[in-house]
């Protein structure tokens, strides 16, 4: 992909804002080349790293030598910010957040460090007088894609909202060597691709080997007696595995905070891989395939499913072992004891992945610093939080004993303690209730026994948070509800939110413009302004360019579609978009059942009266997901007989765009009118995909699932098309005993669908290919498909209808746009601030570069007597 990309023009990507303006004593002196913020410096610091770090010149370099020369420069600039920050947080001893995740799904780094430092203008300016164009070297970079999908990129919207509010926070996970797998579609299926992003390197990262952390596992725990008569634990491992940092600067927008993001990388200690190996085969021992570095070799590309293999056991121990050690020796430079660790340090869990972290620190506290266990207990609770992330039964982790007695023993055996003094306070308050015990006990017993991670980290954390209003209420009453008749006062809710620089300020510039010249800048941190842009709508002329403008994101993914899938769409007809990761809850497969209604009804009758709409399709299925990946080979299937039938004369057009992503996400969000949310109410947690698209002024369609329910209020019912079951009726539908048949036997239309799904039309050369699909709809269906297809159909017609009025379709997007200042990631950060992390803003103020800044004694050169 990246081959071709800058083959594409992009013209629309022009910068919004101001830049900084470089402050008046530095624009008079001779700049730094390093921190200097004018074009003269931007553009001679460009050329020297071009020469120094990339060891070429104008002749010799290539457009990707280009693109490191400006990422060095940038990165110079924002070392001097962090290292700022860092400074002042340690003299400061602030408080500070440490938000773990498995995931962070970033994107592109370039555009939005220049965006947030303030710098576009004036990098553009400096790389066209130096005959270069901007856009042609940002679409060079790789993304760092380590993330699933919504999870990672909410860790990614979190860390620019921590930054730009002023927060004191670290970003901790795993440098994945192979992020998610690079999507292909070849021949209609997906086929699966190894990410290698850091094949050319990666210019925002610093390794910090001298902050290296050491993990141990497997092995076995013995008891013994300290020098004072003490019971204590050690564990004697079989295994210790290196964790090394890197470290990714992290902007604050418009200020001069810069966090970080630190990765760790697994790397081996030759005291155990080779020790292991001394058998005189040296060779063998260095490339053995069980070497530690494969802890952080690849993301498992699973999302909301839990693996339950070895090595992701593996990857989350070792980050959260080594974040833990990192947050605890930062805290002791300035704390001779752990009094106040829970007054200075927050920790996020970000789902169950770092859950293990409870254990690691109670044994960190009583094992390695010999704290009594209930002041160790009452400082890890004090300490942690959790966020819970799906509702879905197959995506709840949980270990087998088993497994962890091989790899944790000590953890195991902590766990066990935990647990025993749990079920002890659960006794107290419910007596005789065995039934109660065995449900909320953080060990699954009957057959196979497992830890359950969603427990631990409840029973570890003063706070447990669902991300929107609908996921909350049901982890209350539904999921997690004994945890909420024992804690009521743990939880709480934090609806997710996007954040506007990323999905709206660099990725649709021209409408950023727009807004901004209506309303003012001040939208891009403070997203409730938009509320400004609800009297425009009877304003004809804003009205005109805001839909123009439209157009033109439209009319360039068009041109995007050409070039990648070979396919001619009609720029005016309705863009109809669900992009989102492959999932039967999320119901891509309803959605091509509209399309084949649509289709058929046109081979009926050919001279239908039928809205011309682009169906555009994109997202990754994890590969062993076979139903998933046989979605997207029906979706492929339906494109190509639609795109080429005579009869339907090109008013539908399908088109699956391969290899979802951050960056496809900025392309495509933009050119959205009609946003498809259309999970099963009471799957989908929140969403964050349905807030970049109604910023971005599309239309939704969806259920009252997730943060759809709050979109809907916020924009008002009459600019949201709403269809389908509600969770309570889907749960009394299951209750009574679903049959899809009597859907199927009662509507005509659908049993035609599904006849020509079955009959092997879109696929003649293995006519039973989808069968599996067909036999999962009819015989079960699972995410009630049937239940909510009439609706589906009769709200899309609606959508039809509505989108012919062309003046209030844009009434309705602008109003969509206006009202969505609560899904600023912005809001949702500033309630984790005051709700459960209890910290504040730390104003940094930047003092200019100097050799006195860095501490450094320069020698002179000697004189001459
Ligand atoms: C926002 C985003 C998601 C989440 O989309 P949903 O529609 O909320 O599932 C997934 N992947 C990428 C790349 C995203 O940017």
């Amino acid at each position: 992909m990246t081959t071709h990309e800058n083959l594409f023009e992009h013209p629309h990507r022009r910068p919004v804002q101001p830049d900084i303006a470089p402050p008046e004593d530095v624009r008079i002196q001779i700049e730094d080349d390093r921190t200097g913020l004018t074009v003269e410096t931007l553009k001679r610091a460009f050329a020297d790293n071009l020469y120094y770090i990339q060891g070429k010149n104008e002749s010799l370099a290539t457009p990707f030598d280009y693109y490191m020369a400006l990422a060095y420069t940038v990165r110079d600039r924002l070392l001097h910010r962090w290292i700022n920050t860092t400074t002042t947080y340690l003299e400061q001893d602030v408080k500070s957040v440490h938000y773990l995740s498995a995931e962070f799904l970033m994107g592109r780094q370039l555009s939005n460090n220049l965006l947030n430092l303030g710098l576009y203008q004036r990098v553009l300016q400096a790389l066209h007088e130096s005959g270069l164009n901007l856009n042609d070297l940002t679409v060079l970079e790789a993304e760092p894609g380590l993330g699933n999908g919504g999870l990672g990129r909410l860790a990614a919207c979190f860390l620019d909202s921590l930054a730009t509010l002023e927060i004191p926070a670290v970003g901790y996970g795993i440098r994945y060597e192979f992020g998610i797998f690079d999507q292909r579609i070849q021949d209609g299926a997906q086929v699966e691709y190894p990410d290698k992003w850091l094949r050319f390197g990666n210019p925002w990262e610093l390794r910090r080997p001298e902050l290296t952390a050491e993990v141990l596992f497997g092995g076995y725990t013995e008891a013994y007696q300290d020098a004072e008569g003490n019971y204590r634990v050690r564990w004697i491992p079989e295994r210790k595995v290196l964790g090394t940092p890197y470290d990714t600067p992290v902007p604050g927008y418009n200020n001069h905070t810069v966090n970080v993001l630190r990765l760790w990388r697994a790397g081996a200690s030759e005291e155990f891989d080779f020790r292991v190996f001394d058998s005189g085969d040296y060779v063998g021992s260095v490339t053995s395939k069980i070497f530690s570095e494969n802890i952080s070799k690849v993301l498992y590309p699973n999302d909301n499913t839990e693996q339950g293999k070895q090595l992701r056991l593996e990857q989350q121990y070792f980050f959260v072992s080594c974040s833990l050690q990192d947050i605890i020796k930062t805290y002791r430079r300035n704390h001779q004891n752990f009094d106040q660790f829970h007054e200075k340090v927050a920790i996020q869990l970000n789902d169950t992945h770092p859950s293990i972290g409870v254990a690691e620190l109670m044994r960190l506290l009583v094992d390695r610093y010999h704290l009594g266990w209930n002041r160790a207990w009452y400082i890890t609770k004090n300490t942690f939080a959790y966020t819970n992330h799906t509702l879905l039964a197959e995506a709840l982790e949980r270990w087998p004993v088993s497994l962890f007695e091989r790899l944790l023993p000590r953890h195991l055996e902590i766990i066990y303690e935990i647990n025993r003094r749990f079920l002890d306070e659960v006794r107290a308050k419910y007596p005789d209730d065995t039934g109660r015990l065995a449900r909320m006990s953080l060990i699954e017993e009957g057959g196979e026994k497992y830890v359950r991670m969603a427990h631990l980290a409840c029973v570890g954390s003063h706070s447990i948070n669902g991300v929107a209003a609908l996921h909350t209420e049901l982890l209350q009453q539904d999921v997690l509800r004994d945890f909420y008749a024992l804690w009521p006062e743990r939880f709480n809710n934090k609806t997710n939110g996007v954040t506007p620089r990323r999905w709206l300020l660099s990725s649709n510039p021209k409408l950023s413009e727009l807004i901004t010249e209506k309303i003012g800048l001040g939208w891009v941190t403070q997203l409730e302004q938009f509320k400004q842009l609800e009297p425009l709508v009877d304003d004809a002329e804003f009205c005109q360019r805001w839909r123009q403008i439209k157009q033109e994101r439209k009319q360039e993914l068009a041109e995007y579609i050409l070039l990648y899938n070979d396919i001619v769409i009609d720029p005016n007809s309705l863009f109809d978009v669900q992009v989102k990761r492959l999932h039967e809850y999320k119901r891509q497969l309803l959605n091509v059942l509209y399309i084949i209604t649509l289709y058929n009804r046109i081979k009926k009758n050919p001279n239908i009266d039928i809205l011309p709409r682009t169906f555009i399709f994109a997202g990754k299925a994890a590969p062993g997901y076979f139903i998933a990946k046989l979605i997207i080979k029906l979706i492929n299937s339906v494109a190509k007989v639609v795109n080429n039938d005579p009869d339907v004369r090109d008013r539908l057009k399908v088109v699956f765009l391969e290899g979802f992503s951050v960056s496809l996400g900025e392309r495509v969000y933009p050119a959205a009118e009609l946003s498809e949310q259309i999970s099963t109410a009471g799957k989908e947690a929140s969403g964050t995909g349905n807030m970049k698209f109604a910023m971005n002024g599309a239309l939704t369609i969806g259920t009252l699932d997730g943060a759809n329910i709050e979109i809907r209020e916020a924009v008002g019912a009459e600019n949201f098309f709403l269809f389908g079951l509600t969770t309570e009726e889907v749960y009394a539908l299951k209750a009574k005993g679903y049959n899809p048949m009597d859907y199927y036997n009662t509507n005509g239309e659908l049993r035609e669908v599904m006849e020509r799904i079955a009959s092997g039309y879109f696929c003649p050369e293995n006519p039973h290919l989808f069968q599996p699909i067909v036999d999962s709809l009819m015989h079960k269906d699972e995410y009630l498909l049937f239940a909510d297809y009439q609706s589906y159909i009769q709200c899309q017609e609606q959508v039809s209808q509505a989108y012919r009025h062309q003046e209030n379709w844009t009434r309705m997007s602008i109003l969509n746009s206006a009202r969505m200042g609560f899904f600023s990631s912005d809001r949702t950060i500033r309630e984790y601030c005051q709700d459960i992390w209890k910290v504040e803003p730390v104003k940094i103020d930047l003092k200019e570069y100097s050799q006195e800044t860095a501490g450094l004694k320069i020698p002179q050169p000697p004189t001459l007597a």
